[in-house]
């Protein structure tokens, strides 16, 4: 395909707009990733951690991106997981989002006080500074693009919900030290190699997940938080299995496998190459199509709204879901909300049966329980035993 017309050719031009022929952020995903990168001179390093490798850089690993990207469209998808072996990038896509976040309001000050917290809990609920500026008038929130928020595996229960700094003044919401899942808010929270977290954590993480919120006290103090984030996880399965509760909780699950194709390997190596040698240039030859895309996401939550779900569309879902056995309703969710995101992606208002069949594989896959299967099939013979023996008993 034309990959030169999209060769970085000098400084970006904010007039220029999405190059021609690019619809939607699908295209733009298939156009730039199959792009060449000019070879670099060696000896040009900058700080890697500064410089996030650039999403749209990613070789291959389309179902992988696209519901990334879905899951930043659409919150109530419910997150993502990525399942797959070692090496096969998944971190390195989650970091990468860092660049195409859209802007959310949020906290301006330290403790996470917003305005709503004056309607739960009153004035007190605010720190005295935020009380102060609440009695002027002043906005105590601001809009900042959302934040990943990474939860290290050896994270403490306290450092997870937060805890009391005895030297702090007597005000409880400052003694009450914010705790990660509140700094989590209106945030991506990610976990990498979620299924070797802590069962603790994971009962503390699922609480707040379900309530958009949670409490923390401590003897007299007590300090409530938001927390409604969007989860992000990697798990490889060949260190161990997931919870189904936590499993349950995420909603599109994205296959990373290995790159088979050999032509994408060596791309794939020839960009990790470039960005050892230089992030900052790889990173700056994807500026002007990062911004594109960021803008096309922050418009696709704008349209979002507007998005309908037809009938007939809904009914092919619910047949899918049916014929696959799966219980947890958290499938019409994420099925449904995933193909809005989609039609929204795509500059769309309706939903049409080839969101729903793009999408259905990432919503619908590792939901269907073996065991609950076995569990039923068993019940059912035992419910029928039952029931005989209650009308010959009856009978007789
Ligand atoms: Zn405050």
């Amino acid at each position: 395909m034309a990959n030169e017309e999209l060769e970085p050719t000098g400084a970006p031009s904010a007039s220029e707009g999405i190059p021609s022929g690019i619809r939607s952020i699908r295209d733009l995903i298939d156009r730039v990733t199959g792009r060449t990168l000019i070879d670099y001179e060696e000896g040009d390093a900058g700080l890697a951690e500064q410089w996030p490798f650039p999403f749209l850089a990613l070789v291959g690993q389309k179902e992988m991106k696209l519901g990334l990207i879905l899951a930043l469209i659409k919150p109530n998808v419910g997150g993502a997981l990525l399942v797959g072996p070692r090496g096969t990038g998944k971190t390195t896509a989650v970091r990468s989002l860092i660049d195409l976040m859209p802007s959310v309001e949020v906290s301006n000050c330290y403790y996470g006080c917003v305005e709503d917290d004056v309607e739960i809990g009153g004035v007190e609920a605010l720190c005295p500074n935020c009380a102060e500026k609440f009695a002027k008038g002043e906005k105590l929130t601001s809009l900042k693009p959302v934040r990943l928020v990474e939860l290290p595996l050896n994270a403490e229960l306290e450092d997870v919900l937060g805890q009391v700094d005895e030297r702090a003044a007597l005000h409880s919401r400052i003694r009450v030290k914010r705790g990660i899942l509140s700094i989590a808010d209106k945030n991506l929270l990610y976990i990498d190699e979620v299924n070797l977290l802590r069962d603790e954590v994971v009962d503390s993480i699922l609480d707040a997940a379900a309530q958009g919120g949670y409490t923390v006290r401590r003897g007299q103090f007590s300090a409530t938080y938001r927390s409604k984030f969007t989860l992000i996880g990697t798990m490889n399965p060949e260190e161990g299995a997931l919870r189904p509760q936590i499993m349950d909780r995420f909603g599109l699950r994205l296959l990373v496998k290995g790159l088979d194709d050999i032509e994408e390997r060596k791309r794939a190596y020839e960009r990790a190459r470039s960005y050892l040698i230089s992030p900052k240039r790889v990173v700056d030859s994807y500026a002007e199509e990062t911004l594109i895309a960021r803008e096309e996401i922050t418009s696709a939550r704008s349209l979002l709204p507007e998005v309908q779900l037809p009938e007939s569309v809904a009914n092919l879902g619910l047949e899918l879901i049916k014929k696959f056995n799966i219980a947890s309703l958290r499938a019409e969710i994420t099925l449904f909300e995933a193909a809005r995101a989609l039609a929204a992606a795509d500059n769309r208002r309706e939903v049409n049966s080839e969101d729903l069949a793009v999408v259905a594989p990432m919503a619908l896959r590792l939901r269907g329980s073996a065991f609950m299967q076995t569990y039923f099939d068993e019940q059912a013979d035992e419910e029928e035993n039952i029931q005989a023996v209650i009308k010959k008993i009856m009978k007789g």
